[in-house]
């Protein structure tokens, strides 16, 4: 950006809530079905039908808002949306004005969620980025534009939506990327939902104007439709707020309008005018009785989950790894849970469990295409196999062959997979005539040790482990020429 402007940065986001039924009425909400079937006289805004509130979808919105620090009223009503459009045929969307389910609260920006390129140079570390409120309202159905007609589906109709909006103050399209990324992750931390955004879970509106440095009142804001993906947001980002200063360094002025983001071209492009202020005429609903949510709070408030920092701030302490480390693990609660169960189930320092589950577990997760709540090798069983090594009984590079194996049969005992895979538990005798040997034929090295250059053992524990064909352990190795020579 250039210098003497700011960017100022809002961001609407809408989120489904994971909960079996609609908001309205009992329809199941499941994905990829046939179109039209899952639907009711409710959900298709068929005349006299009546809305009966969703229990869990409250519940839900209200653990967001303690997730996310907001605060509760303690009565919250629920208002139409008048407007007219074929994705909502009863003419007014089922939403909440001026009493939501939650006000205030933040969404810290985990350093670890900017993007990789831009981690190194974070403008504003520890930053949190106030939300103005989170409602929950219906969602609406999915039309589809064909060459020649229009196609409507309304399984999606009525399903129970999260609005989530921010205070305008994120200041570049790293922190967007930064506040959507820790946004999601503390969404499904919270089993709230799933949060993907190809599939249409986490929808996601931008507000942008950018203003020169000494004015105080912000630009005019153009809205940003369209963002199917978060470094999708980070790149329309980047091209509107140039586009918007070009035209100001021109002499020209923006008009409060809503433009798309056409991520295959790489730009924006303007889609609608938009008036100061859209009259959505809100009024109460009147099939809808107000919300009482004292007791649901209380309920919800013992059901909030380990944020992804407090675990993450738990593993540094708890297992001593590395906060990079900590972070990795942390970043999603199933890949934490199995880390956790296998620390705790081997006699290896976590750090080493730690490194296995990063670095083993994960590639094949990844490479199988698995999450790690679906890995076929149980924690235990990754943990049993970190023990041989600690055992000394099969070096690093055996113990990884015996976890391939173990990947393809699960069932197997990895002691039993590494007997079979010929890794005997060194034979001690014969690795000390190595040792022995190593140390009679480099005399002038053993000198050096003995002189002080410590260093060397390690080249000397290279000569035993070559001459060993990679069989012996290499700690005791190093042990035993450290007994024999220090
Ligand atoms: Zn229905
Ligand atoms: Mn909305």
């Amino acid at each position: 950006m250039r210098e003497q402007y700011i960017a100022t940065i809002g961001l609407e986001v809408h989120c489904q809530i994971r909960t079996r039924s609609k908001m309205f009425c009992s329809c199941r909400t499941s994905f990829g079905e046939e179109p039209n079937t899952n639907v009711c006289p409710t959900c298709l805004g068929l005349p006299g039908s009546l809305p009966v509130l969703n229990k869990a979808a409250i519940e839900q919105t209200i653990l967001a808002g303690l997730l996310l620090d907001c605060t509760t009223p303690e009565i919250s009503k629920w208002d139409r949306k008048n407007y007219f459009y074929p994705d909502m045929p009863k003419n007014y969307q089922i939403s909440q004005f001026d009493l939501p389910l939650c006000i205030g609260g933040a969404v810290p920006l985990y350093e670890h969620n900017y993007p990789k390129d831009y981690q190194k140079n974070i403008a504003n570390p520890g930053k949190n980025v106030s939300l103005n409120r989170i409602h929950l309202e219906e969602d609406v159905a999915k039309s589809t534009h064909l060459a020649n007609a229009s196609v409507i589906d309304f399984n999606r109709a009525g399903t129970p939506l999260m609005e989530i909006v921010s205070d305008p103050e994120i200041e570049t399209p790293e922190e967007a990327f930064a506040y959507l990324k820790t946004l999601q992750q503390i969404l499904i931390y919270g089993g709230i939902s799933d949060a993907d955004m190809e599939k249409g879970q986490l929808r996601c509106d931008v507000n942008v104007s950018v203003r020169k440095q000494e004015e105080d009142e912000l630009g005019t804001k153009i809205e940003l439709k369209n963002m199917n993906s978060i470094s999708a947001v980070r790149r329309a980002l980047h091209y509107e707020i140039e586009r918007q200063i070009d035209v100001l360094e021109e002499g020209g002025t923006h008009v409060q309008a809503t433009w798309r983001w056409n991520d295959d071209a790489g730009i924006t492009e303007f889609m609608r005018g938009k008036e100061n202020a859209h009259d959505y005429r809100y009024f109460p609903d009147p099939d809808l009785l107000p919300v009482r949510s004292g007791a649901i709070v209380d309920r919800m408030r013992s059901l909030v989950p380990e944020l992804p920092h407090e675990k993450a701030d738990r593993f540094e302490r708890e297992f001593e790894v590395t906060n990079y480390d900590a972070n990795v693990l942390a970043s999603d609660r199933a890949l934490a849970d199995y880390f956790e169960s296998a620390a705790r189930s081997s006699r290896a320092p976590a750090k080493k469990t730690a490194n296995w589950v990063i670095n083993t577990l994960l590639k094949h997760l990844n490479d199988d295409n698995l999450t790690p709540s679906s890995s076929p090798v149980p924690p235990e069983r990754l943990a049993a196999t970190v023990d041989l090594v600690e055992a000394g009984t099969v070096s690093n590079n055996q113990a990884k062959e015996v976890f391939e194996a173990l990947w393809e049969t699960p069932e197997r005992d990895p002691a039993g997979i590494a007997r079979e895979l010929g890794f005997e538990p060194a034979d001690t005798g014969a690795i000390d005539s190595l040792i022995d040997e190593a140390i009679a034929n480099n005399p002038d090295k053993v000198a050096e040790i003995q002189s002080g250059n410590e260093k060397l053992v390690n080249w000397l524990t290279g000569q035993v482990m070559k001459a060993s064909r990679g069989k012996a352990n290499p700690r005791q190795v190093t042990d035993s020429i450290r007994a024999k020579l220090l």
